[in-house]
């Protein structure tokens, strides 16, 4: 049993890599159209060159998800763009997890879902500062898969902790807190090891410390019941070294930041990744 978990852990191949980005509090409306204009001729330029000289497969490209997490002020003109060009999915940066009533300012499960965004991050380290607690991250995370959303669930360690050599501990406690009685639809959850040390200062993990901790928090998943956990890394990814990533064998792709912003450099790292699964 131990050996088979461990090899869930540490498949030789990605069936599948998500390539996703978090833009948090930028791009203003006019801002997602020349982010969008860049990226998507040039992603379809791409897939179609290389499709067509059989340097790229298409059962690669359509083993590549990617998703972008806009403020909710830019999901109407990045969802005409993303209804123009199905490979691109929008996301939401945060739910609140009740459906409707007096709650003012919050985005429900239902809204997001009314307008084709069917998948949410929740639990980023930016709102956990700002005093969301594990018990709300767990209410989001139900009220999600209540509406058969998806959900990509952040959690890491503080540079603290990881100095400490706490950051397994700070994941576990974060994972049983957030999964706390989810009997179903585990499919749906999407985990990102984003440590908090890394995020946004360009200092990212080393691949080795990557790979033990994803094997770690894959094998707790399996241990609460998920028959083939997807975990992706963020921190400081970039398109210098997302390839080195993939190549632990055990990353199944990123949440992206800072380099989300740029379209050519968004681009460049789902290159990386077709490229790798092409293999
Ligand atoms: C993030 O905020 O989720 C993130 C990973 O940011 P960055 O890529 O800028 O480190």
């Amino acid at each position: 049993m131990k050996e088979e978990q461990e090899n869930k852990g540490n498949k030789e191949k990605q069936e599948k890599i998500y390539v996703m980005g978090n833009w948090k509090m930028n791009k203003l409306p006019g801002d997602v159209l020349s982010f969008f204009d860049k990226l998507i001729p040039n992603l379809r330029k791409y897939i179609n060159e290389k499709t067509k000289n059989g340097d790229i497969k298409l059962s690669t490209i359509k083993k590549l998800e990617t998703i972008i997490a806009v403020p909710y002020i830019d999901m109407f003109y990045a969802n005409l763009y993303a209804n123009e060009e199905k490979r691109i999915k929008i996301a939401a940066q945060d739910v609140f997890y009740k459906n409707e009533g007096s709650y003012t300012g919050e985005i429900s499960p239902m809204m997001l879902k009314s307008i084709d965004v069917n998948t949410s991050i929740v639990g980023h380290s930016e709102r956990r500062a700002m005093g969301e607690t594990g018990d709300i991250i767990n209410k989001k995370i139900k009220a999600l898969l209540d509406e058969n959303m998806k959900v990509i669930l952040c959690i890491g360690e503080n540079a603290e902790d990881f100095k400490k050599e706490n950051t397994k501990k700070v994941l576990k406690k974060e994972l049983d807190e957030a999964l706390k009685d989810i009997s179903d639809k585990k499919e749906d959850i999407i985990v990102a090891y984003e440590p908090i040390w890394a995020i946004g200062t360009g200092e990212s993990c080393s691949y080795d410390i990557a790979k033990d901790v994803i094997k770690y928090i894959k094998s707790e998943m399996i241990k609460k019941g998920f028959s083939d956990p997807k975990v992706v890394y963020g921190g400081s990814v970039n398109s210098e070294n997302s390839t080195s990533y993939l190549e632990t064998g055990v990353i199944d792709g990123f949440l992206i930041g800072t380099s989300s912003l740029n379209p050519n450099e968004f681009l460049k790292i789902y290159i990386n990744s077709a490229k790798f699964l092409n293999k």
